[in-house]
């Protein structure tokens, strides 16, 4: 992003949202500037992400794409979930969700 400085008083132009457009808007005075695009490209990066949170219901996960053996059903792929250091003082905590069942192990603290 490129910075942009009011050609009156030369004051850091701040972005705006308002509605659908966003403007650059002097702190300083009343000047402001239309036609920011970067909210289109946030837009466009939102869709290409997958859905997640509300509960996959698909029994097959396109997230499962490491390679486990689910000791519940027996289907190899599964899915990395990183719980990170958030969750517990231990190392990253790392739980493989079965792709298919959604059994979840949780694996080896230390990853060399
Ligand atoms: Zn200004
Ligand atoms: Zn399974």
């Amino acid at each position: 992003m490129t910075m942009k400085f009011c050609p009156v008083c030369k004051t850091l132009l701040v972005p705006h949202q308002i509605g659908e457009k966003s403007i650059l808007r002097c702190q300083k005075c009343d000047y402001f500037k239309e036609g920011v695009m970067k909210p289109l490209i946030e837009k466009n990066k939102i869709k290409k992400l997958p859905e997640r949170g509300k509960g996959v219901v698909n029994n097959e996960n396109d997230l499962a794409t490491y390679h486990n053996k689910c000791s519940k059903c027996g289907y190899e792929k599964a899915q990395i979930i990183d719980m990170g250091v958030f969750i517990s003082d231990e190392d990253n905590l790392i739980l493989l969700k079965c792709g298919k069942c959604g059994f979840s192990e949780r694996i080896g603290r230390k990853v060399a």
